[in-house]
């Protein structure tokens, strides 16, 4: 609610936010949460790199924190408003200001990604302690992933009194820096052990930050106990053990400003009291992809194309449910051999399957709204966000059953659907065959007007919003001030 009283201060930094730059479900979450944070009485502060062209999108730009030396070259901070959020970005053009992406550029990763983000949590820690020059400090620094995972040690090392919080968005990225660096980006040579920022000879930023927050948070109640095993905890189970008091899982929610296909301006509206148009947009959209030769449920999927998406099962699956009458649409783009795999399994099937490489956020939007179903059979997946997007705009999700995908789709066993629970379909273990398995299954589904009309309904009209994440995340703070 507006109007609260203010609970406290929080700085929250990543290295992608919405509205301002986006590479994929980071930057959802840390672009939506700060404004439900604000209704549960916080005020909150977003911390980013102002890759080029960001500057200019900020609305009052202030100086709020310069330095002569940041990791080898002049940054200041400037503060004001995009939208609704306020935010702080970071002026280093040494550091920020080049061609390609965040954490690329013309195929191979920026040679320089420790320091730059070791730059990102250096001014995190200086700005959460009040060193800016407006004086503003913050109760807590909510740190995203490896990219800010150095903020909590920074913070330790000032002995500032600024609770910390980790979040992880994936445990498979990690943040892995050459021991040698360890000077250069500030540490200490006493912390470099098992304990703390050591992981097989190197630095682990995110290692570090799980050592050194007070809390850590990861996106679902699923992957939070996945994490704990070897399978996913990816080489850190051990530390999330340890740490096992201080984990929890807050499942992200949806940006409802974004998507909501009663007010997307990417579609022809629709709601789940108002459905006619969906099947106009399904009509556009297998007309936009070329698909003239499906008559049974179209399947999209919107991701990037990396082995942790199991995209690559799809190759064996998807004969069976095109000769079913599936179609399906592959928006992506990512590791090449995967990019390809995808175009030559829609050049075998010419009118069913088509594939667009790229990332196209408007496209996106139309796809969820033609959909008749959205796969998601990814290996693992800390949340995930595009099953909930099929679930909102009436596309049934066909999902791997793991983590969030786990928490958010109830699957349609005979007994889900006699107790009008159901939402989509779930399969495991996640190879092609259960794959295959499940295509069948929506294919039935498909069939049954009256079953999938019920599922679709319901999956609409459920609440994804912000609100219950940002309750738990206001209890956590709230826990942690009182600490
Ligand atoms: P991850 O963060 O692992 O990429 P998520 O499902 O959590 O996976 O979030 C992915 C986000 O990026 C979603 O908002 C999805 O719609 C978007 N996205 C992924 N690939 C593309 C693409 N090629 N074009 C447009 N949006 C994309």
């Amino acid at each position: 609610m507006a109007g609260k009283r203010l609970k406290g201060r929080v700085l929250s930094v990543a290295s992608e936010a919405v509205p301002l730059i986006k590479t994929g479900g980071l930057a959802d979450v840390a672009g939506a949460l700060p404004a439900a944070l604000t209704a549960e009485g916080w005020q909150v502060r977003t911390l980013l790199p102002a890759y080029p062209g960001l500057a200019g999108r900020l609305a009052g730009g202030k100086i709020v924190w310069r330095s002569d030396d940041l990791f080898g070259g002049p940054a200041r901070v400037l503060a004001g408003k995009v939208e609704e959020g306020d935010f702080l970005l970071i002026e280093a053009p040494h550091l920020y200001d080049r061609p390609g992406g965040p954490y690329a550029g013309g195929g191979r990763d920026h040679p320089d990604n420790p320091e730059r983000f070791a730059a990102l949590s250096w001014v995190a820690a200086e700005i959460a302690r009040g060193q800016g020059l407006d004086g503003w400090r913050a109760d807590v620094l909510h740190a995203h992933d490896w990219q800010a995972g150095l903020a909590p040690s920074y913070l330790k090392m000032a002995s500032a009194r600024v609770r910390s919080v980790m979040g992880i968005h994936n445990i498979a990225f990690q943040g892995i820096v050459p021991a040698d660096r360890l000077a250069r980006l500030r540490l200490r040579a006493e912390d470099f052990h098992q304990g703390y920022l050591e992981y097989w000879g190197n630095i682990s930023t995110l290692k570090a930050g799980l050592i050194a927050a007070d809390a850590i948070v990861t996106v679902s109640p699923s992957y939070a106990e996945e994490i704990m095993r070897p399978e996913f905890g990816m080489g850190l189970e051990g530390v999330i053990a340890f740490r096992g008091r201080a984990v929890q899982g807050i499942l992200n929610g949806v940006d409802a400003a974004i998507w909501d296909p009663a007010a997307d301006p990417h579609i022809l509206p629709f709601s789940a009291a108002r459905p006619e148009a969906k099947a106009a947009n399904r009509a556009r959209l297998l007309a936009e992809f070329g698909l003239d030769a499906v008559t049974g449920p179209l399947a999209v999927i919107v991701s990037r194309m990396t082995h942790q998406k199991g995209i690559d099962l799809l190759a064996d699956a998807t004969p069976g449910f095109v000769a079913a009458g599936g179609g399906l649409a592959v928006l992506g783009s990512g590791d090449p051999w995967l990019e390809e795999k995808m175009q030559g399994l829609a050049a075998r099937h010419a009118g069913k399957v088509a594939v667009r490489i790229g990332y196209d956020e408007a496209l996106s939007h139309r796809m969820f709204a033609g959909a008749d179903a959205v796969l998601v059979p990814s290996r693992f997946e800390p949340c995930g966000l595009t099953q909930m997007y099929g679930l909102l705009y009436g596309a049934i999700p066909v999902v791997a059953a793991t983590g969030g995908l786990n928490d958010t789709v109830i699957h349609a066993s005979p007994a889900a659907l006699a107790v009008g629970a159901a939402t989509g379909i779930t399969f495991h273990p996640v190879d092609s065959l259960a794959l295959s398995q499940a295509l069948r299954r929506l294919v039935q589904l498909h069939a049954d007007r009256e079953v999938w009309a019920a599922m679709q309904g319901r999956g609409m009209r459920s609440d994804l919003g912000w609100a219950a994440a940002a309750r738990a995340y206001s209890r956590l703070y709230d826990g942690l001030l009182a600490q």
